[in-house]
């Protein structure tokens, strides 16, 4: 049975052969760096993960390419408002430059925290002035820009087939009226290139052709997935609010600069959602994976309860949810930890979770293959290899689980603590009189670069 995925683009499932025998390409949007990233936009960063992991479960080899967009994303998506960078940097009072800074960092923690495979590339978009520069200008020779007094503007008109994607009704949304001179002439026309106002001095600009100022939004995608993937490649990710304007604007920029649509396949996340409504950055209801770790949940069962629901319907977010996805999979490590290695994966359990997961990314039903096997009368040695296997796409880190220090019942913390305290103070004969009775107590202690770490002895063994 093929890896079939479900394609934006054509509105149907489509079974997934890659354009180039030597590697998959993959696209996807990352975060605009002006504030943390919230669990919603999470999510769709797992969903892309979990479809990485399915690419090489397959046997492909995956190219994948992550954007920062560090500059010129506007507040409302009309290409009107501020600058969210520029924006930021007045809430905060730091720099543009320090915010991108600090938000690329904290993000890069959260893509750990969640276990998420590092991209082959990340890109930022201030790193590619010069190449969303010649992109604009190709777009031009090509005939698809003109000039307002704010910038330079992309002519949607141009092309019949513009917001295909989005099943947009181009004619529908031109507004039909006479234009000033020096406007945008289209509703559906968006910038290419923004100048800095003469009012006002911004903290990220640059030159170009056209005069000073910073790239449009869309721009930059398209010039970085064209120059690390080239202009053809398999597929592009992001969320289902970038169908309608930004992923719609990137495939217009591409076929007037390279005549195509990026890529073979434009795949979407549904969102998570609040009962209020979408979970967005700024919304008031904005859950961090911090909030959540306060909370003390760790971070992968909020990967578990992502992996729960399928990524083309909306999840709704509740703190219930989510200790029903920390139980779950406490219950899971519990049940792994005891399994010794040294089996074979089952090959029927096996083929049954490829068949879930190489149907669109089915991972419920993935899920419930695992929990069969949880409960199967395999041996525990077999289970553990199967589990292991599966695993490798569900990205829980089960084989790298101890059980945590909360789990420790506290005179057994006690105890551990007063050996510390000796080693600390050289006592090594106190030290192994105190270990001597942690295993009395059946806990083994193990010193490790980071400290001691306790393993209850009949799951050590
Ligand atoms: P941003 O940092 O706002 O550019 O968004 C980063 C990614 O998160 C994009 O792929 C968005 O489409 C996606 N996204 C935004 N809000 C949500 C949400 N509530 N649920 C899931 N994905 C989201
Ligand atoms: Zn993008």
């Amino acid at each position: 049975m093929p890896l079939v995925l479900y394609d934006t683009w054509s509105r149907t499932l489509r079974a997934f052969s890659p354009i180039r025998a030597d590697h998959v390409g993959l696209y996807c949007c990352g975060p605009t760096v002006y504030d943390h990233a919230h669990i919603g936009n999470l999510r769709t960063y797992v969903f892309e993960d979990v479809l990485r992991r399915v690419l090489v479960l397959n046997g492909y080899s995956v190219r994948h390419v992550v954007n920062i967009t560090d500059v010129g994303h506007l507040v409302s998506d009309a290409d009107e408002g501020e600058d969210k960078m520029e924006k930021g940097s007045r809430r905060t009072g730091e720099s543009a430059w320090a915010i991108a800074e600090r938000y690329t960092a904290a993000f890069m923690n959260d893509w750990r925290a969640l276990n998420l495979l590092e991209p082959t590339l990340w890109c930022r978009a201030t790193d590619h002035i010069a190449e969303q520069i010649d992109f604009i200008a190709e777009i031009e020779r090509n005939g698809y820009a003109y000039r307002t007094a704010d910038g330079i503007y992309f002519d949607t008109s141009k092309q019949d087939d513009y917001g295909f994607l989005a099943r947009l009704d181009a004619a529908g949304l031109q507004p039909g009226k006479r234009v000033a001179p020096g406007e945008k002439r289209h509703a559906t026309d968006f910038a290419l290139w923004k100048f800095s106002p003469p009012d006002t001095e911004r903290q990220m600009e640059w030159d170009s052709p056209w005069g000073r100022g910073f790239p449009g939004w869309h721009i930059e995608c398209s010039a970085m997935s064209a120059k690390y993937l080239g202009p053809w490649f398999d597929i592009h990710c992001g969320g289902e609010d970038h169908v309608a304007v930004h992923h719609s604007n990137e495939i217009a920029q591409t076929l007037a600069c390279h005549g195509t649509r990026l890529a073979n396949f434009w795949m979407h996340g549904h969102f998570l959602m609040l009962d209020a409504g979408k979970m967005s950055k700024s919304g008031g209801d904005f859950v961090r994976l911090a909030t959540l770790t306060g909370r003390g949940i760790d971070p992968l069962a909020y990967r578990y309860l992502c992996l729960s629901a399928h990524y083309r319907s909306n999840l709704r977010f509740s703190m219930e949810a989510l200790d029903a996805a920390q139980a779950a999979l406490d219950r899971l490590r519990r049940a792994y930890v005891q399994w010794p290695e040294g089996g074979a994966p089952d090959d029927v359990y096996v083929d049954r979770f490829r068949l879930e997961v190489d149907q669109d990314l089915n991972l419920p039903r993935a899920l419930a293959v695992l929990w069969d096997v949880v409960r199967s009368d395999l041996p525990a040695a077999t289970r553990r290899a199967t589990v292991d296997c599966f695993d490798a796409v569900l990205g829980l880190r089960l084989a790298d689980w101890k059980e945590d220090v909360a789990a420790i019942p506290a005179d057994i913390a006690r105890l551990a603590a007063e050996r510390e305290r000796a080693r600390a103070a050289r006592d090594w004969n106190a030290a192994d009189r105190l270990r001597d009775r942690l295993k009395t107590e059946g806990w083994q202690v193990e010193d490790g670069a980071s400290g001691q770490v306790l393993r209850r002895l009949d799951k050590a063994q």
